[in-house]
């Protein structure tokens, strides 16, 4: 296991300049507080003792602070986005799922669900029912035996948040490990990880940006606990290679693949 996980916090920082309420819950950022939130919370046995170095990222940075070298560095990258989904460049977009693919871990937050990584990883339209009305919100946790769920108890509590309601349109997730219940009556699976090539990911859905909600210590405990579970296991560069026999493999009568050569557009002599 790593002892040094390297983690980039990246948010598109948008409403928190534009919009006063969201500012003074989050002066420096959604990213800043999720950030230094990581920093601070201790690893728990369950998900390893890895030190965790913590950057950050914006939409406004060259490349949105995703470069090739930055991310060819990044263990887990952690995502949130919700208004600028169309301005995040498709060459970032491909970059990051390609380092998914070779085991970089990623995090995907709340409104992230409609971004464009996710729904490229997904392969789904990644749709849900939504409200905005301060509503109660239980987070239940399902598998408690999850890395993720490490030093949670049975469920916990948001005082106000928004809803977001099933069904989400999601492929079938390897693990839920959250469902949420609201005020209003909806569920949602609200902890939901999956593989794809070789990288972990994880989606969490509580943190619209008008609530505190990253400052809530169950949240953070999730983060930590999920930024863990996501480090990469290995790291491997995409190839499709023609494979020499490692036997020496006797000839067949008829040389069947030979003919399948032959008989194809006469394009290997
Ligand atoms: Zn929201």
């Amino acid at each position: 296991m790593k002892t040094h996980i390297s983690v980039i916090v990246w948010n598109e920082f948008q409403h928190e300049r534009e919009n006063p309420a969201v500012g003074a819950i989050y002066p420096d950022g959604l990213h800043q507080a999720i950030a230094s939130a990581l920093r601070r919370t201790p690893a728990l046995p369950a998900t390893g003792t890895a030190t965790l170095e913590v950057g950050t990222a914006t939409l406004d940075e060259p490349e949105h602070g995703l470069s090739e070298a930055r991310l060819a560095a990044c263990d887990v990258l952690v995502w949130w986005g919700h208004k600028a989904h169309d301005q995040v460049d498709d060459a970032v977009v491909e970059r990051v799922q390609r380092r998914v693919l070779e085991g970089m871990g990623l995090i995907v937050l709340h409104s992230g669900h409609f971004s464009k990584i996710f729904r490229r990883l997904m392969g789904t339209n990644c749709s849900l029912k939504w409200r905005e009305a301060d509503e109660r919100e239980r987070v239940w946790v399902v598998e408690p035996s999850h890395p993720i769920a490490a030093g949670l108890g049975e469920h916990f509590e948001l005082p106000a948040e928004e809803m977001y309601g099933e069904r989400f349109d999601i492929p079938k997730p390897e693990s839920t490990v959250f469902i949420s219940w609201f005020e209003g009556g909806e569920v949602f699976r609200s902890g939901c990880c999956w593989e794809r090539g070789h990288g972990r990911i994880f989606y969490f859905r509580p943190g619209h940006e008008a609530y505190p909600t990253y400052h809530d210590a169950n949240v953070q405990r999730v983060l930590a606990n999920a930024v863990r579970w996501a480090a990469p296991r290995v790291n491997i560069v995409d190839s499709c290679p023609m494979s020499p026999p490692l036997e020496p493999i006797a000839a067949k009568a008829g040389g069947f693949a030979r003919v399948g050569i032959v008989q194809g557009k006469g394009d290997i002599e």
